[in-house]
């Protein structure tokens, strides 16, 4: 059987190498399984290895490229004595201590990791729309984070896509800056709850495009326009921004838990006390159990939240 660690990290975002840092300045000699390369947010270094510049987290007055910033991370959880692995987790059993980590084969009879205490912080993904351009464009024009880049799109005009809660929140923050925003939906009825709907409809900056869906993508090195089709007609019209929001909801990367930890509604792991989820000695940070900020400070404050509070759960249970 393989050694019984002290406490695995699941997850190398801001959160799970938050969390990496103060375990393993805390002497917990932490082992974070940081995921495998993907072109999708579900890789190591998590949503920001997709985006670009980042000009809001605290420290980097000039603003950081988002795969720099996670580099950085990683190193200081480096140089504190974290070991890191790049694969994927690919089954994990919480329902007796040591909880047991598997990494390739699930039939293997034996765990390839034992650990006293496991902090869980995969992330979410945001859900795309299936194009082949969103890959080159991400963080060229397109964007799933209006509080990260609605800044840099001032006086342009955007397309935000989806008719939920989510999406309005996101056209409302856009037009601060935008000359004006474009609501693409596929429906002619919004999901949003009514008051959301209310501030949009009475927004001028707004515009409606009813029962359309964003087919595709124009632009080589950003964004020069899109390509709306009639969910109705199927007739195909341009849409002319130099911008795309897609807002069509978020999945929290939860599958490995299922049936073990307490999810809520929309699959977020559910935490009270701060990280504490319905397993002891499990604890979960990052977006994997937040829904509401999504920020890469958030995250990484809550790292450092699931690292206090596994320690000091760790040291009452005589680890
Ligand atoms: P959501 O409620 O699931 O809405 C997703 C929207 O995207 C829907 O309008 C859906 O269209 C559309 N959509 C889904 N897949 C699509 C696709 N492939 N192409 C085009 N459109 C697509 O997700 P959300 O807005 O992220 O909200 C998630 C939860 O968080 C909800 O419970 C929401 O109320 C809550 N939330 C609350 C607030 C707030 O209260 N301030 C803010 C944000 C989120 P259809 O309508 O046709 O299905």
């Amino acid at each position: 059987m393989p050694e019984i660690r002290n406490v695995i990290i699941i997850g190398s975002g801001p959160a799970g190498l938050t969390s990496a840092i103060y375990t393993a300045r805390a002497n917990l000699a932490p082992l974070l399984i940081e995921g495998e390369p993907s072109s999708t947010s579900d890789q190591p270094g998590g949503q920001l290895m997709l985006t670009t510049e980042v000009e809001n987290f605290p420290g980097w007055p000039d603003g950081i490229m988002g795969p720099e910033l996670m580099m950085k991370f990683r190193e200081q959880a480096l140089r504190f004595g974290t070991e890191i692995v790049t694969r994927k987790v690919s089954k994990v059993d919480l329902s007796a201590r040591p909880f047991k980590v598997w990494i390739g084969d699930t039939d293997a009879p034996e765990p390839t990791h034992l650990a006293h205490s496991v902090i869980v912080s995969t992330g979410a993904r945001s859900l795309m729309l299936g194009l082949e351009e969103e890959t080159r464009l991400l963080g060229h024009g397109l964007s799933t984070c209006a509080t990260c880049d609605g800044f840099f799109f001032r006086d342009h005009d955007i397309a935000v896509v989806g008719g939920g809660d989510s999406a309005i929140e996101e056209a409302l923050f856009l037009t601060k800056f935008a000359k004006t925003v474009t609501l693409v939906h596929r429906r002619d009825e919004l999901r949003a709850s009514k008051i959301m709907q209310d501030r949009l409809f009475a927004n001028e900056k707004i515009r409606f495009a009813w029962n359309s869906t964003v087919s595709a993508i124009q632009g080589g090195q950003t964004v020069e326009g899109v390509t709306l089709t009639d969910t109705i007609t199927g007739e195909e019209r341009p849409l002319a921004v130099t911008g795309v929001f897609v807002a069509i909801g978020h999945r929290p990367n939860t599958d490995l838990f299922a049936g073990q930890l307490t999810t809520d509604e929309n699959g977020y792991l559910v935490t009270h006390n701060g990280s504490l989820t319905n397993i002891e000695g499990v604890f979960a940070c990052g977006d994997v159990q937040d829904h509401v900020y999504r920020q890469a400070i958030t995250a990484a404050g809550s790292g450092c939240m699931a690292a206090i509070d596994c320690e000091r759960w760790l040291e009452a249970n005589h680890h």
